[in-house]
């Protein structure tokens, strides 16, 4: 059969652009299919302006500080929502820009419109045009839930809430995943009053039991009014504002409304249907190691998947994708040892399991911990902490986990994943001489564990509500 391109990939967010590109620059003849924006939705309504809000937030705090440093700031510093809303607007067109210009450079196909799949080898876009395929790839992405509780749909999105040019008063946030814990954050320190409704004891579910203390204690040293086991039965629109409706039947009324209870698959409207792929109940589709779906030349990679939805996993798995279509041998991504952050303030990093994932894998662990007022906020009298946890694995001495709440965890624990990944024993850590003065030397200055936790002692706490 005559094929238009070797690779015909539907969506061109982060895991599509990498994924064609490296087809492209493999010798495959490649077009990208796109609705909206170059970009998806980490680089145009997802991490990206998440990160230049959250380091508006920063900024205040840095303002506020500034006095104990010495500084005489004079007049009252404000945040204006408009000013950074502009600002913001023009990075993400500077970066679709970029983008844009990345596809044509590698010889990808930019076609826009909306695809749809006709045929094992048929994608449509638009009524128009008709692209024949040897290889079709899904990397459609995800998109905020709309049905989780009754009302939701009168709730505002993250999109929308990186969209605003003003700043509610009042805010509400529903959940306590990665979304919700970061904007409660930022817009705390950016001034608004915020409660965060979840149904869980503590935030950031999945993630470990002692860096969600501890990221409960610092959303509400930011100022965000936590409201655990209490996300809301229904919403109801009155006016303008919006009614939570609690469990009890009480009621609190807000002006703005975050919906942050997950995202969804886009694979509505997709025609997936006619090849015979049925998406799981929660839309996403189901791949082998090789992100290849039920259909033989159908792939999926990224948040479209029902694999670990994070860009650079999506990066990742396109890179790995067109290495097995169009390279000399399959490859695979190994999801096991997965580092990622949760941008509060201060943020979190993470890698490896969990003190109850680790136990529950049958480890005997030596658990080491390091909870202190970090430097530079110590100086000015705040009760800031920063937290670290090391889990190690008692046989083996092999580094399990590094879990850290701090100033640059983010930053920290990436580089640490590199000597995970390599293997590294707590002996490395000891060996390694401490770069002073630094957080990060903490982690090389463990010598006692806090305690030592046989696998029987896994405990799954049960979710309240
Ligand atoms: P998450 O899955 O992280 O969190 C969803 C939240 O909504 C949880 O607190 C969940 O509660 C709650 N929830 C779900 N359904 C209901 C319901 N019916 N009633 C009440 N609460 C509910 O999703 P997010 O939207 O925060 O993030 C989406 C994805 O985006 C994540 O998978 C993440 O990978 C990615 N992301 C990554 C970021 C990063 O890397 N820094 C930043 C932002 C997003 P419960 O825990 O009780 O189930």
């Amino acid at each position: 059969m005559d094929h238009d391109y070797d690779l015909v990939t539907i969506g061109a967010g982060s895991g599509g652009i990498a994924a064609s590109r490296r087809a492209a620059a493999l010798g495959a003849r490649v077009a990208i299919v796109e609705r909206g924006r170059v970009g998806g939705t980490c680089v145009i309504r997802g991490c990206v302006p998440k990160k230049l809000m959250v380091y508006a937030a920063a900024y205040g705090d840095a303002l506020r500080e500034a006095a104990g440093y010495g500084w005489r700031i004079d007049g009252t510093p404000g945040f204006e929502m408009a000013r950074w809303a502009d600002a913001k607007a023009s990075e993400t067109a500077r970066l679709e820009t970029v983008y844009r210009q990345m596809l044509e450079g590698s010889g990808v196909a930019l076609v826009e419109g909306t695809a749809r799949i006709e045929g094992a080898h048929t994608v449509r876009v638009g009524d128009e045009r008709v692209l024949k395929a040897r290889h079709i790839l899904v990397a459609t992405g995800s998109a905020p839930v709309r049905d989780s509780i009754p009302g939701i749909e009168h709730c505002a999105t993250s999109d929308d809430l990186l969209d605003l040019r003003e700043l509610p008063r009042q805010a509400a946030v529903i959940g306590a995943g990665y979304i919700a814990v970061e904007f409660a954050g930022a817009l705390a320190r950016l001034g608004v009053e915020v409660c965060m409704y979840y149904r869980d004891r503590l935030p950031l579910r999945g993630f470990d039991d002692d860096l969600r203390v501890r990221a409960a204690a610092a959303l509400q040293a930011g100022g965000v009014e936590l409201h655990p086991g209490a996300a809301p039965r229904k919403i109801q629109q009155a006016g303008e504002r919006l009614l939570l409706v609690a469990a009890d039947g009480r009621t609190r009324d807000f002006g703005f409304v975050l919906n942050a209870t997950g995202r969804r698959p886009n694979t509505a409207g997709l025609g997936l249907e006619t090849l015979g792929v049925v998406p799981e109940p929660s839309g996403a589709i189901a791949v082998d190691a090789q992100l290849r779906s039920s259909a033989p030349n159908v792939h999926a990679i990224g948040d479209v998947t029902h694999r670990k939805n994070l860009t650079p996993v999506a990066i990742a798995e396109g890179r790995a994708l067109a290495d097995s279509l169009f390279g000399p041998a399959p490859r695979e991504v190994d999801l096991s040892r997965v580092a990622s952050a949760v941008f509060t303030l201060p943020p979190i990093g993470t890698v490896g399991p969990s003190e109850t994932e680790a136990l529950a894998a049958g480890h005997r662990l030596k658990v080491y911990e390091a909870d202190f007022r970090p430097m530079r906020t110590a100086f000015i009298g705040s009760t800031e902490r920063t937290y670290m946890k090391l889990l190690v694995c008692a046989e083996t001495d092999r580094v399990l986990g590094v879990h850290m709440l701090g100033t640059d965890a983010p930053e920290i624990v990436q580089s640490l994943a590199v000597a995970l990944t390599a293997g590294a024993t707590k002996a490395h850590f000891d060996a390694t001489v401490a770069v002073h003065p630094t957080a990060a030397e903490e982690l090389v200055l463990l010598r006692t564990p806090a305690r030592v936790v046989e696998p029987k002692a896994a405990v799954v706490a049960p979710p309240v509500g």
